[in-house]
This record gives structure tokens, C-alpha cells and sequence, in this order.
């Protein structure tokens, strides 16, 4: 494979291969997926080149892996929770939801069971909890982010509408909960109660609890962001990789119709609109 580099810049990537009509090895983009598969076009002459799955891209990162130690560069930053971050400190802190995925119906186990579930992904950023990164070459300082999955049930035991309660701070009226869309919390501010945990060596920050928020900590600085099958349309490309690949792992994922659009959910909202 005359492949000699990958580099990840946002959801795409960079790597070698054969173009045709250039006649050699150039480097091409791979885009974020589109139903599961990516386009792979050729940056020399604008050519798309063709697609290629989530499994073959495993298997040009597992290549370039080995190749590392022979003296190539291999360069991929990951999003989604790892690395050498410090842990969210515990306590209570200013958030604000910035996205909400719809992950479709997940297989999950638990004590030895397996438990087909309809999940729900909320991200939080904390406006007042700082990080430095960088990208596409520029340093950059945004609010730390964190996330939590919830099974998709307003049941009055359901660990969601729990949280929903504790955030708006009083319990639904059976009206309200026949009118609820999850939408409404997108862009909301919240206080978020962190706590650690500590499964193996390695310290993890919960989302404990989701309380009213203080004040009016305005808009989130990372887009709004919602995706659900309800709606339809394709991942949004602010999506992390880590989360993608969730959804494209759930049920419903193959049985989307292709080239839907979708539409991006209005950010004007003051108070708790739930
Ligand atoms: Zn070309």
C-alpha cells in the first residue's frame, strides 16, 4: 500500500493514495461519513476517487499503525473523552446544552442481560472551565465539554425524566409530558453536579445531577447541535467520531432513507422552555 501518512483534521482525513487521472500517488480527503461510508477525493485534481467504509478505514489506520515504528508519522488526535485531560473537577459547576444526539436503539448489557434500548446523548460545555487545543494549526481556548447517555423514557422512573425534573426544577404535568420534545433543552443552561469515579487507576468526571441554572448563562460557544431519526438527515458534521460511530451502530441507522435534510434547531431561546 503506497500510503505514508494519515493526519485527522476535524472529522476528515488525510492520507496517500492512487489518483487515476493524476497518474501517481497524491493525497486525498476522506470526508466524515455519509451512510456509513466516506467520500475519498483527490486534492491535486478535485477527482472523487471513490468511497470507502467505516471497516476499511480501521484497516488503513491498523497499517499506519505498524508503520509508526518504522519511522512514519502518524498523527491522529481523537475526540470524545480520553487522553491526558485532567478530570472535570467535582462539584458544582456553569453549563450549558449544546448538543443532543438521538443514538437510536442500542444493544446493551448489563449483569448478563441483554437490553435492546432507545438512547439519547446530551452534551454540556462549561463555560468557566477552560482548555487550550489545537486546530487546523491555530491555538485555540474553548470551554471543556462533557456528556451523558440516557435511555429515552419519560417513565416516572426513568433516570431521564428525573434529570429533566431536577433541571427545570418541578415535576411534568401528564399534558406536558405528552407535548415534551427533547429539543427544547438544546442551548439551556444548567448547573451541573460532577462527582469521580475511579473504575481502574483511571478518574472519570460523572454527571451526577442537572440542577436550574443560576442565571442567564447565555449562548454555548460550540454550535448547536441536534440530530435525531425522527427527523432524519445525515450525522452533522460537528458530531464527534466517537458519537458517530455509536449511532451508526444503532438499529435504525441502515434503514434511514438517504439525502434527507435536516433542520437545524433555532437558538433564540431565554428562559427554560420546558
Ligand atoms: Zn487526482
Amino acid at each position: 500500500m503506497p500510503l505514508d501518512f494519515m493526519t485527522k483534521i476535524d472529522r476528515y482525513y488525510a492520507i496517500k493514495m492512487p489518483c487515476e487521472p493524476c497518474r501517481s500517488t497524491v493525497d486525498v480527503l476522506v470526508s466524515p461519513p455519509k451512510r456509513g461510508k466516506r467520500d475519498v477525493i483527490c486534492q491535486r485534481c478535485g477527482q472523487f476517487i471513490r468511497t470507502i467504509t467505516k471497516k476499511e478505514l480501521k484497516q488503513f489506520k491498523s497499517f499506519y499503525m505498524e508503520e509508526k515504528d518504522m519511522g512514519l508519522t502518524v498523527k491522529e488526535p481523537e475526540g470524545g473523552s480520553g487522553g491526558d485531560r485532567t478530570p472535570i473537577p467535582e462539584g458544582l459547576h456553569k453549563a450549558i446544552c449544546y448538543a443532543i444526539y438521538d443514538l437510536g436503539t442500542q444493544i446493551n448489557e448489563w449483569q448478563g442481560q441483554t437490553k435492546q434500548q432507545h438512547q439519547v446523548m446530551f452534551c454540556w460545555e462549561f463555560p468557566d472551565i477552560r482548555i487550550d487545543y489545537e486546530k487546523d494549526g491555530k491555538q485555540l481556548n474553548g470551554p471543556r465539554v462533557l456528556s451523558r447517555k440516557f435511555t429515552l423514557s419519560l417513565h416516572e422512573k426513568a433516570a431521564l425524566r428525573k434529570m429533566l425534573q431536577s433541571w427545570r426544577g418541578k415535576s411534568f404535568t401528564r399534558d406536558e409530558l405528552a407535548g415534551f420534545d427533547i429539543k427544547n433543552v438544546l442551548g439551556v443552561g444548567a448547573q451541573l453536579q460532577i462527582i469521580h469515579s475511579t473504575p481502574k487507576d483511571v478518574t472519570y468526571a460523572n454527571i451526577e445531577n442537572v440542577l436550574p441554572p443560576a442565571a442567564n448563562y447565555g449562548k454555548p460557544e460550540n454550535p448547536l447541535t441536534f440530530f435525531s431519526f425522527e427527523d432524519g438527515g445525515d450525522i452533522p458534521d460537528e458530531c464527534p467520531e466517537w458519537i458517530a460511530d455509536i449511532i451508526m451502530n444503532s438499529k435504525e441507522w441502515d434503514e434511514v432513507p438517504a439525502d434527507v435534510d435536516v433542520d437545524t434547531p433555532k437558538d433564540d431561546e431565554e428562559d427554560l422552555p420546558f
